[in-house]
């Protein structure tokens, strides 16, 4: 077998899935990105690329993680039988890892000493930091101060690591501020220096590189269902934030026609202004942070604040490949509230002793409810995308809340 993954024919050459995607970009970046799409061509097509990149994900990550039947939480929901794909067990305890790997050996393979990254909550930043320290290199950390003060451990986390953590005091002092000055550091220190994008979203050609270094989950996934069942699930399902995660496992079955996707967004308190994160549920087309996709967003195209339980899935944008995905119908997207993502994760710890990332936990809700109304033999695999272990100070705030609220 070859070492290297099977690519859909999507993107086309500017970067557009459909209507969405491409590179909205200031011509300051239009060099730095061309740069990164050609470097990144000849490493897809190198199968050494893919060796190292594979041995890696083995040594260094872990992989591949296991498919496991969840048989209690499926007796328990009397409908459907349940997989969990164990991304929970992947080092740093999340998939956001294998992409830090295969951005690290790229920017490696390009020269590039200094590794730039931004991180909202933290998790990427720990990745980043865990990746380049791997590999000797310097990185840099982007963070809105005021995420610093709530994301304090993940902070810690990345000094540790040998990371620079830089507060950014600007603007909203959050995530969007990070972005700002990591595209400003970028664009003067090119020469020498790479930017780490975490999700499967942003100008092209990010989407595209963090969809392929994902896309190790749905082919570990395709190969471990077919050996336990002997045939394809009928359904799979993961959360969607940016939608690296979704778009890893969905690409391994893409091509089945049979198989139903379905991508859960953050539905947080309530479908209002301000008070969740479903895209698709609330949101509409519109240029955000260097791509075209569907934002949440005002009549004047501003960005509407968002909100959500898991820090994870709390984004104005969605990856542009999820928006075309959803336009054809090829997947489905649907929400998870604050509360039933909470109630889901306290379901899988009690019937299969895993404490689940509160975004893993959406997709979880979303079996909850689907699996009692499906017979036995359907097939659904759910993509268990981290642990709880970063989420447990935000559960006890929460619960803490509700007691209050009574
Ligand atoms: C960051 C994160 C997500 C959301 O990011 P995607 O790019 O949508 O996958 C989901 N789950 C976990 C555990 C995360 O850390």
């Amino acid at each position: 077998m070859s070492a290297k993954p099977k690519f859909q024919s999507i993107p086309d050459g500017a970067g557009f899935y459909g209507d969405f995607g491409g590179r909205f970009v200031p011509d300051t970046l239009v060099a730095p990105l061309e740069e990164l799409e050609k470097a990144y061509a000849a490493a897809a097509a190198d199968e050494s690329f893919w060796a190292e990149f594979n041995r890696l994900l083995a040594e260094f990550v872990g992989r591949e993680t296991p498919l496991q039947h969840a048989a209690r939480l499926s007796a328990h929901l009397g409908g459907a039988k349940i997989y969990l794909k164990r991304e929970d067990l992947a080092h740093t305890g999340a998939h956001k890892i294998n992409n830090a790997i295969g951005q690290i050996l790229l920017a490696q393979r390009m020269g590039k000493k200094r590794i730039i990254a931004e991180t909202g909550a933290g998790q990427h930043g720990v990745a980043t930091a865990t990746a380049a320290a791997a590999f000797g290199l310097q990185c840099i950390v982007y963070m809105g101060a005021d995420d610093m003060a709530r994301q304090e451990p993940n902070v810690y986390r990345m000094r540790l690591l040998g990371a620079e953590v830089v507060p950014v005091t600007s603007g909203s002092r959050t995530l969007k501020d990070a972005v700002s000055e990591a595209m400003r550091d970028w664009v003067s220190h090119v020469h020498d220096t790479y930017y780490l994008l975490g999700s499967a979203l942003g100008p092209h050609p990010y989407p595209r590189m963090v969809r392929d270094f994902q896309s190790v989950i749905g082919t570990e996934a395709r190969a471990q269902i077919l050996a336990a069942e002997g045939r394809l699930p009928d359904s799979v399902v993961a959360c969607v934030g940016g939608g690296s995660n979704a778009i890893g496992i969905f690409s391994g079955f893409i091509d089945d026609e049979s198989v139903k996707l379905t991508g859960v967004e953050a539905g947080g308190t309530a479908i209002a202004k301000g008070q969740h994160a479903a895209r698709f549920s609330g949101g509409s087309t519109g240029i955000f942070q260097g791509m075209k996709t569907v934002i949440l967003q005002d009549g004047d195209g501003q960005a509407e604040p968002t909100h959500s339980v898991s820090a994870g899935l709390d984004y104005t944008g969605v990856g542009p490949e999820h928006a075309h995905l959803q336009a054809t119908g090829r997947a489905d997207y649907t929400y998870a509230a604050d509360d039933d993502a909470v109630a889901a994760l306290h379901l899988l710890a009690r019937s299969e002793g895993i404490i689940c990332a509160l975004e893993s936990a959406h997709a979880v809700a979303h079996a909850v409810k689907a699996a009692p109304k499906l017979p036995k033999e359907h097939i659904m695999i759910v993509n268990l995308s981290g642990r709880g272990d970063k989420d447990i100070g935000i559960l006890r705030a929460y619960e803490e809340n509700k007691n209050h609220d009574r």
